[in-house]
């Protein structure tokens, strides 16, 4: 049975070019970029490579860029590296309340820190107001974080608008842009953000790399203390295998960008509508024209998007329930309940992410068992012969 692989919001294969470019410094180049004999020079020479592929990718400068060991590593770096090194000019930090768990449950931990948060809430689509963000800044204000897309529902934030608040009012703004970066553009400048986070396995590299912006003039302090690599801002020897994974899978995303945005975005169409014409009572979560390429988040009303997810399976299509990250626990998405399902309507949500190998095929196939699965489930359930 050949699988359809529909998670891509989860994380991505990384792609053959990405593994070729990585194997040398696995094996003969497999220097300490800190050394000063050749093997090291060598280690060294790949990592400027990638940082000039990721620093193009977001129109930034190469010394803009820090490597990370991941997404999650350049969230709390960007949010804790800020609070604390602004601690004596005040302690309050305003966020959404759809962010990815990286970046919430930091901003939690910062309320244990003596710092206070806004979680600013969205509307049904999953948007953030930029009033609700300029109503919120005090002057005690130190730093703004929000998400570029969100990966359970896909919304796109007006992060721009955001940004021109933000800097207006002089305060640091962040976004965790790990869903967008090599799928839509996310250049710096056009963002107006002064820090932004990205994660390699999400557009096609290696898993544990990935990098925060840091814009020239930011205050922050180290996550990481020890040697002076990055800068001196983030200690620990490189990974240098993944970053240089990383600059490659940057540089081959930034080619595509476009191409793949239409091929994506096209069969994401044909299968939502042809499920919306096949199915009764399902319905679409998150923004219908501000949302990533390849989300489709639907509710399917009297069944539960975990049986949907078990039951594709089955079949060898592989979706999800929301955020791997939360996949495992009985709490119905925090995204979901934010836009406001009722949480036995959220229970009743599943999603799918497409990617670079999916093709028009899969999204036949898609079409064809989807309806047939919820049919199955839909006949097992009282309620839903009783509506
Ligand atoms: C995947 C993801 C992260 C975490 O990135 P890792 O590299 O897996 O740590 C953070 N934010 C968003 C929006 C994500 O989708």
């Amino acid at each position: 049975m050949k699988r359809i692989y529909l998670d891509y919001a989860a994380t991505t294969p990384m792609r053959s070019e990405v593994l070729e470019e990585m194997q040398p410094y696995l094996t003969e180049a497999f220097g300490n970029p800190s050394s000063i004999y050749s093997y090291g020079h060598e280690a060294k020479v790949g990592i400027d490579k990638a940082r000039m592929a990721v620093a193009r990718l977001l129109g930034a400068r190469e010394e803009e860029i820090v490597f990370t060991g991941g997404g999650t590593e350049a969230d709390n770096f960007a949010i804790k590296g800020v609070a604390f090194a602004n601690r004596s000019k005040g302690n309050h930090i305003i966020t959404s309340s759809i962010e990815h768990h990286a970046v919430l449950e930091t901003c939690h931990f910062m309320e244990t820190q003596g710092f206070t948060v806004t979680y600013l809430p969205v509307d049904e689509y999953g948007l953030v107001n930029p009033d609700d963000v300029k109503n919120a800044i005090i002057p005690e204000t130190i730093l703004i974080t929000i998400m570029h897309a969100n990966n359970e529902i896909g919304t796109i934030q007006p992060i721009s608008e955001i940004g021109s608040i933000a800097r207006e009012a002089g305060i640091c703004f962040h976004t965790d842009a790990v869903q967008t970066v090599g799928h839509i553009p996310a250049h710096v400048n056009e963002l107006n953000v002064d820090m932004l986070s990205t994660s390699a396995h999400k557009l096609y590299g290696p898993k544990g790399v990935g990098a925060l912006y840091i814009r020239k003039g930011t205050r922050i302090v180290p996550l990481m203390h020890g040697g002076e690599q990055e800068n001196n801002r983030r200690a620990s020897t490189e990974n240098v295998a993944g970053i240089v994974g990383f600059g490659k899978a940057a540089e081959l995303t930034k080619l595509e960008l476009e191409e793949e945005f239409t091929r994506i975005t096209s069969m994401r169409e044909r299968l939502i509508d042809n499920l919306v014409t096949n199915v009764n009572e399902i319905h679409l979560n998150g923004h219908p024209t501000k949302r990533l390429p390849n989300n489709i988040n639907l509710t399917v009303d009297y069944t539960e998007g975990e049986s949907i997810v078990l039951n594709l399976d089955l079949k060898g299509i592989c979706a999800s329930t929301g955020s791997a990250c939360t996949s495992s626990s009985l709490e119905p998405s925090h995204v979901l309940v934010a836009i406001g399902l009722p949480q036995e309507i959220a229970y009743s949500s599943f999603r799918m992410t497409l990617g670079k190998w999916n093709t028009d095929e899969d999204i036949d196939r898609v079409s064809q068992l989807l309806p047939e699965v919820i049919a199955n489930l839909r006949a097992m359930s009282p309620l839903y012969k009783k509506r």
